[in-house]
Parts: structure tokens; sequence; C-alpha cells
């Protein structure tokens, strides 16, 4: 990772500075439109040719993340870097920074990729996980059956490629363990144990390659179907103590890794206020969208600035703000029949920001955009919020 900053605009010698991001969908596009607006070029690698970010990019090459010539176009065109989704192959990225400056780095990239590896650096870290058990072979189910009955009821997650609450099943009791591990396709998995939770946060930090750290306050979280609905900034959203240990794990986390780019870290409150971290994003997240209305820096002009080791500012984040997430639902009547979502009435509310990323078609659960409402007060933020959501058909929060 090189230190000299790589300046936006043209270069001395005539060409357009160009950065490249690994994965084409919303968090992609959100990247591409904030490098352009500081004046970057763009390029995408993404196989869709109808992919969020690949419609607004300046380049888009059409290949699979592996494809040796697509890679080659990508580093041939940019000056640095970044991914978009944890899920790009982390060979991609080997060789990819093999030969330009990547942020986050392969390594890094691989652990958030499987929960076991993760959950295991949390651990390095000091930061509380929820009791939890590796499954990789029969043996090893067989034995939680015996000896695990402290992690039931429990969660059984595949420890790649879950997204969304989806590669999730709970199992109550320890019957339902091989079962479970069967719809699952015997993959490794982890088995977790069910928590109380009171509340659901996360916590977003931007790293520089010299070790320069900036973060957001808190996000809390509302989850519905395993799928993020509603996130809530504003001072006073989280018990005090919570937002401190959050926002020193997150830092811990990131530090320990030599992590360079934005970081998101998810963590659950208990009903006992202890605080237990579940997952990361080597980043940008979903929970972080607010910060484009509602923040100075936004987490993607932070992502631009971390990977081109421009100056990491502390972001100010100026406004209350409720992120409601737009999923493909809300494109359906209760007959299933298709719909507009009523974005006349919605944008008649004060400080209603709507985003929607250029999806072609709507299907329930998918995220097709959000909207975040900000304000002078929470009082006034959330009632606009709540009305939105009405209008929306969104259940109330
Ligand atoms: P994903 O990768 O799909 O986001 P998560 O592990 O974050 O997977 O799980 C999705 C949601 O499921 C969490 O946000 C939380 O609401 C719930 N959940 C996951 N693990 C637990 C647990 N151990 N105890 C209670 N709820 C959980
Ligand atoms: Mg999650």
């Amino acid at each position: 990772m090189t230190l000299t900053p790589i300046l936006p605009g043209t270069t001395a010698a005539g060409q357009q500075t160009t950065l490249g991001v690994m994965g084409g969908g919303q968090l992609g596009r959100m990247f591409v439109q904030a490098a352009q607006s500081m004046g970057y070029f763009t390029a995408v690698l993404d196989p869709d040719p109808a992919s969020p970010a690949g419609l607004v990019s300046h380049f888009h090459i059409q290949t699979d993340y592996l494809d040796e010539q697509g890679l080659a176009q990508l580093m041939q065109r940019c000056a640095a870097i970044t991914t978009e989704f944890e899920n790009v192959p982390a060979p991609a990225l080997f060789t990819l920074g093999a030969h330009r400056p990547v942020a986050p780095g392969a390594d890094a990239v691989a652990i958030a990729q499987d929960r076991s590896a993760e959950k295991a650096h949390f651990r390095r870290c000091g930061v509380p996980v929820a009791p939890y058990a590796v499954i990789e072979t029969p043996e090893q189910a067989e034995a939680i059956t015996r000896v695990g009955a402290d992690l039931f009821p429990g969660i059984l997650k595949t420890a790649r490629l879950g997204y969304d609450g989806k590669g999730q099943i709970r199992v109550a009791t320890p019957a339902g363990l091989a079962a479970a591990w069967d719809t699952l396709k015997n993959v490794p998995c982890v088995l977790e144990k069910m928590l109380p939770l009171a509340a659901e946060c996360s916590v977003i930090v931007a790293r520089g390659a010299n070790g320069d750290l900036v973060h957001f306050h808190p996000q809390l979280n509302l989850h519905r179907d395993g799928i993020l609905a509603v996130t809530q900034v504003f001072e006073g959203n989280l018990p005090i103590s919570s937002v401190e240990k959050a926002v020193d794990a997150t830092k811990a986390i990131a530090n320990e890794l030599q992590y360079v780019g934005v970081l998101c870290v998810e963590f659950f409150v208990l009903d006992d206020g202890s605080l237990v971290v579940n997952e990361m994003a080597p980043r940008p997240h979903n929970s972080g969208h607010y910060t484009l209305d509602a923040c100075d820096l936004s987490q993607f002009e932070l992502q631009v600035r971390a990977l081109t080791g421009l100056p990491l500012v502390p972001p100010r984040h100026h406004s209350p703000a409720i992120m409601l997430n737009l999923l493909g639902d809300l494109w359906f009547d209760a007959a299933g029949r298709p719909v507009t979502p009523a974005w006349r009435e919605v944008l008649a509310l004060p400080g209603a920001h709507l985003h929607l990323y250029g999806k072609l078609d709507a299907r329930k659960g998918r995220k097709m955009g959000h909207l975040t409402l900000t304000g002078e007060s929470v009082e006034a933020v959330r009632a606009t919020a709540l009305k939105a959501a009405s209008l929306l058909g969104i259940p109330a929060f």
C-alpha cells in the first residue's frame, strides 16, 4: 500500500486518474458516485451487464471476478482498487494486490468471508462473541449433540456466503442439528447460541495505511427476517456505555488487522447491557447509508480517501437520521400486483432523501434503495420517518 496519495483529476501526463471496484452492487454504485464527485474516473468489474454500479461508471468490465483478462484490464485502467462485497474471491484480490494498491487487502477480506476465521479474530482482539462451535465434520456435529447442550436453542450459519439472514437455520434442540446441517448441504458451519437481544448496533470506521482511524457514531439497527429494516442514528440512540464499548472494540478489530479501508462491525446488545460482536463487513455497510445525508463526510467518501491515501478527517454527524430500507416488497400490493411506491407523497416530507439503486426488477427481500429522513430534532425525524413508513407500507418501528 503506497503512502503517496493518489490525487483526483488529471495526471501530468493528461490522463484521468481512475479508481476501480470489484463488484457492481449498490455499495459499488455509491462508491463510484463519491469517487466521481471528487474528480476520479471509475471502473467496475462485475459480470452483470445491468449492475447498479456498472450503469453509472465510466468503465464497466463485464467479466467473472476471476477472469484473468478482466482483472488485467482493471489493473491497467486503475490507480487503486477496492471491493464492495466480501465474497469477491480472495485470489482475485491477491492478484490485483500484487500490482496495484488494493484496500481492503485480501487477507482482511479472507477473514471476513469466513465466520469461523472472523470469530477467531474477534477473540484474538479480546472482544466477546456468542458461544459457538465450528461444524465441519459429521464427528463434530455428533459431538455437539452430546456435549453442546448449552448452545441450544441456537442458529446454524454457513461459515461462508451467508447474507441478509440467508444460509441460517434456527435449531431448537440437539435432536434437530443433523437435519438442519443436511438442509445447509453439510457445508462448514458455525452453531451459535441464540442470545436475548435488547438491541443491535454497528460501528463503521475508516482506517488509512498510515494507521489513522476515524469512526461514525454507532448505528442502532432493526432487522426483520434477518434483513436490515431501519437504522437510527442520533446522540442517545444507545446507552453511552454500549457506544464506548462498541467503538473501542471496532477500533481494536481494525487495528489488529492493519486494516485499510472502511470496516463495519455488527454487535448485539444483550438484555443485561453487555455487548457481543456478531460479524464484520470489509466495506461500507447498509447501516451507514444515512451518512450520505446526515454527515459532512459519507462512508463512501471515506472509502475513497482510505483507498487513495488522502486525509481521513473525522466525520461530523450534523443531523439526527433515520434510514428505512426499501425492499422489493414495496413494489407489490397485498394481492401481489405490481405498484409504484408513493414517492411523490414521501418526497413531500421535510428532510426526506430518496436513493434508488437502478435495479431493474423488484423482488421480495431485494434491496432496491433506501430513504433517509433527517431533521433538527429526534422527535421531528421520528415523526416523518413513521409517516414515510406508513405511506410506503413499511411496518412501524
Ligand atoms: P447475516 O450475514 O445474514 O447478516 P447475521 O449473523 O448478522 O447474518 O444474522 C442476521 C440476524 O439474525 C442478526 O442481525 C440478528 O438479528 C439475528 N441473529 C443472528 N445471530 C443471532 C444470535 N446468536 N442470537 C440472536 N439473534 C441472532
Ligand atoms: Mg448481519
